[in-house]
């Protein structure tokens, strides 16, 4: 007579049986566009998400983020958060995926909300970034509930708005109601699309602002009676190449950002507007002659842990007083346009140490840890729900968000379910855990 069959096989067997509701569901999800901006058909995601999730036990709620940006009657901002209580008492795990997508853009070869299979990956927008992780996430726990119906605690699974424009209308707002504090939630994981077997800590932190040098406007044919706000800029980034930019490189971390590149400090100049706004592509006219009184440029900055967001703004401030001390008439302004801390989960943290666990048992290797060089929802998770046992972990390949023909492999959601439904089993399966 054979043994019986372990918890770890018999959910692993569960998830394998579950391939085409798999990828059914996947391409389900493609196929409702829900594009960011403008954020449409958020509603309907959630109310096929409530479908889905009701059907497995959960009890669910929707939530409207009123009044927060992009709000409207038009595209309201809505979030799913479904919840399944297990028989006894314990901890509860919270997997959040954000349901929007970003821009198509050009290069396609596939139906971008086609869904489509085609050897073994399912393309389309949002395919790794993130729905497939979604997928991953809910099939886990529905094959996980499936061979351990009495377990512990509890499970969520929620499905949130605005992730790729700052998540203030779906985990932010959610984490002020809420909905990630301490005493209903103890652990979260992320499923954006990291790669399988590694599980991402954190994210560096950003500060964007705004610098607009000033000028006189006058007669283009005698700038001496004027002052050009442009020149000013041209000074003002001579500066920055000069001293800022080498500086930069020189500041590196210990963090373990992924790519490489993204190891060191950051700057991206985003954009640079000065003089005359352009004409329409239609407007066959010439500019009139005006010296620019007025040149705004937005810069990107990526800091580290290591680093102080007072010290970051600092040195910006000091290349303009540089400038400032060798040009007559040098006025400017910097205003801040968004900030967002570092955050570093520790790797001693229990829902790091499970899914290494479950990633090592799974994949017969070590899981790899890594830190995201942009942000994502886990700053809210951080910052407003004060929840810092929080990760990203998912299926997918990083480098194909955003682009043509991305997809996600269904080898990789399968074994992520794995890893996720077995991190379900050490931490919900022993009414042991209750908390
Ligand atoms: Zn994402």
């Amino acid at each position: 007579m054979a043994a019986p069959k372990s918890l770890e096989q018999r959910l692993s067997d569960e998830i394998d049986a579950r391939r085409e509701d798999l990828i059914q569901l996947t391409g389900d999800l493609i196929r409702i566009p829900t594009l960011n901006p403008p954020g449409e058909n958020y509603r309907e995601i959630c109310e096929f998400l409530r479908t889905r999730l009701a059907g497995a036990g959960f009890e669910i709620e929707m939530v409207r983020a009123y009044g927060t940006p992009g709000d409207s009657e038009k595209y309201p901002r809505w979030n799913v958060i479904a919840r399944r209580e297990g028989k006894h008492a314990g901890e509860c795990v919270h997997f959040n995926s954000h349901i929007d997508v970003v821009d198509v853009g050009k290069g396609w070869t596939v139906d971008p909300f086609g869904g489509e299979l085609k050897d073994g990956k399912v393309y389309g927008r949002g395919a790794c970034d993130m729905k497939g992780g979604l997928a991953a996430s809910i099939v886990a726990a529905e094959a996980f509930i499936a061979v351990c119906p009495d377990f512990a605690g509890a499970i969520e699974i929620s499905g949130t708005a605005d992730e790729e424009s700052g998540g203030f209308g779906g985990v932010a707002y959610l984490a002020e109601k809420g909905f990630f504090a301490p005493e209903r939630v103890q652990h979260v994981i992320i499923p954006e699309p990291l790669n399988k077997d590694r599980i991402c800590l954190g994210h560096r932190g950003v500060w964007w602002a705004e610098i607009e040098t000033y000028g006189e406007i006058a007669h283009g044919s005698m700038p001496f009676l004027g002052d050009c706000a442009v020149r000013h800029m041209g000074a003002v980034l001579e500066e920055m190449e000069d001293s800022l930019f080498p500086a930069l490189a020189l500041k590196r971390t210990d963090m373990p950002v992924v790519p490489e590149g993204a190891k060191q400090s950051t700057l991206n100049i985003n954009s640079i507007h000065g003089g005359q706004a352009e004409g329409d592509a239609d407007f066959t006219g010439l500019p009139s002659p005006c010296v620019p009184d007025s040149c705004r440029m937005i810069i990107d900055r990526r800091f580290l842990i290591e680093e102080n967001i007072d010290d970051v703004q600092a040195e910006v401030m000091e290349v303009l007083n540089k400038v400032a001390g060798r040009r007559d008439k040098f006025r400017y302004d910097v205003t801040e346009l968004h900030r967002v801390l570092p955050t570093m989960t520790e790797k001693s943290a229990p829902i790091v140490q499970t899914v290494a666990r479950a990633i090592a048992e799974t994949m017969g290797k070590d899981a790899q840890y890594v830190v995201s060089p942009g942000t994502y929802d886990q700053k809210h998770i951080d910052r407003i729900g004060k929840l810092k046992n929080c990760i990203a972990y998912g299926p997918g390949i990083l480098d194909l968000a955003h682009k043509p023909d991305e997809y996600v492999g269904v080898d990789d959601m399968l074994d992520s379910a794995k890893v996720m439904g077995r991190a379900l089993i050490e931490l919900l399966a022993s009414p042991k855990k209750a908390a």
